[in-house]
């Protein structure tokens, strides 16, 4: 018997079964690609000189990234010892779900959520428990608190949510805390914490003003950061984590030696010394984020607090995702839909306006309008 099919190597089969990553395809020339939470400022001032300095492209980088975990420590007010550097915050994120959990052990997240998460825990060989996260958008924290078993290794929380985009308050995280036994880890995903504008105080503002040394009360706690939102680096692949420097040791043990390269660091370095241009910058997207907000609720939409660099359009018995999605997209907007609801990234200026102008299209299909 012949065969034009060459016999491949096995591949395990929930693998086999997973959908290749897609990248957002890149927008036209005068369009928008809002697709990917990316940050439509240039680099901060200095950033490019210091990643181009790096040239010694012979040699290994440094493994231990100690500048960067130097200059995180006094900017977070903890250790260099407390910071672990990886290459982009999922990186870190599959380390620490590996490092914890594997066959027969449970990781228990909210969903909608972050997309990698559901391959992260697969690819670890663990179970997840999806739980439904609220009308609004929010965790369903007490829920979350009723799934956890003794076969629960890993909890992610993520604040802001991505997609949806409310966070978790202080109030509600130590709540959330008390009732995970100690020996669980709680993952603390924070890719979009400098986006957060509350103006909630105590334990009903956000936990992001608290998480940098939330690992000294509570060591089963991992905060994670990321320099590929707020700092707009994500081509360079640079995220961090914070926590206690032995819990830390798992996550170093599992994740890709030597992968952070020094070009990274070195602009990762560079982007902390301009601490007052980010907050500008920063200030800038939030300021886009209330006028697309006000604007969007304005003509309808039920849009959930919306605390990331991106806004979220529900779907509904009569708003469907895909529909929506085309729209956008037929505008030469590229935006990313999910069956809950479609995902819309704060970019540039002018794209705030031509977004509320399809917004407004969309809406004779909206029930109450
Ligand atoms: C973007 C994002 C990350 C980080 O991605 P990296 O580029 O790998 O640092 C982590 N978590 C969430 C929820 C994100 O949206």
């Amino acid at each position: 018997m012949t065969s034009a099919e060459p016999v491949l190597p096995r591949i395990r089969p929930e693998i086999a079964a997973l959908p290749p990553y897609r990248q957002g395809r890149p927008a036209d020339p005068d369009g928008y690609k809002l697709s990917s939470n990316e940050n439509p400022f240039e680099p901060l001032p200095g950033v490019v000189e210091a990643a181009r300095a790096a040239v010694d492209f012979n040699r290994y980088p440094d493994a231990t990234a100690a500048s960067l975990r130097e200059a995180l420590g006094a900017r977070h007010g903890v250790s260099p010892e407390a910071v672990l550097i990886g290459a982009g915050s999922v990186s870190l994120l599959q380390a620490f779900i590996q490092a914890a959990a594997t066959v027969g052990d449970e990781v228990v997240y909210s969903w909608r959520s972050f997309e990698a998460y559901p391959s992260l825990v697969l690819v670890a060989g663990a179970s997840g428990v999806q739980v439904p996260g609220l009308p609004d958008g929010r965790h369903d924290l007490d829920a979350m608190a009723a799934a956890v078993t003794p076969r629960t290794r890993v909890v992610l929380l993520c604040t802001p949510n991505n997609p949806t985009g409310p966070v978790i308050t202080r109030a509600e995280f130590a709540d959330f805390v008390a009732k995970v036994p100690a020996d669980v880890l709680i993952l603390l995903d924070e890719a979009y914490a400098e986006f957060v504008r509350s103006t909630a105080t105590g334990t009903a503002a956000p936990v992001n003003g608290l998480a940098d040394r939330v690992y000294e009360a509570h060591p089963n706690v991992v905060v994670l950061r990321t320099f590929s939102k707020a700092y707009g680096l994500a081509a360079l692949r640079v995220g961090y984590a914070i926590g206690h420097p032995r819990v830390l040791d798992g996550g170093r043990s599992t994740v890709t030696p030597l992968s952070v390269t020094a070009s990274a660091v070195a602009a990762a370095v560079a982007s902390l010394a301009h601490q007052a241009e980010l907050d500008e910058r920063v200030d800038e997207i939030v300021a886009r984020r209330t006028t697309l907000v006000a604007g969007l609720r304005e003509i309808g939409w039920d849009v959930p607090d919306a605390q990331g660099n991106f806004v979220w359009l529900p779907a509904s018995p009569h708003v469907d995702s895909t529909s929506v999605a085309e729209a956008f997209d037929a505008a030469g907007i590229i935006v990313r839909p999910f069956p809950e609801g479609v995902r819309i990234s704060i970019g540039e200026h002018e794209s705030v306006e031509k977004v509320l102008g399809i917004a407004r299209s969309v809406v004779p299909s909206l029930p109450s309008v």
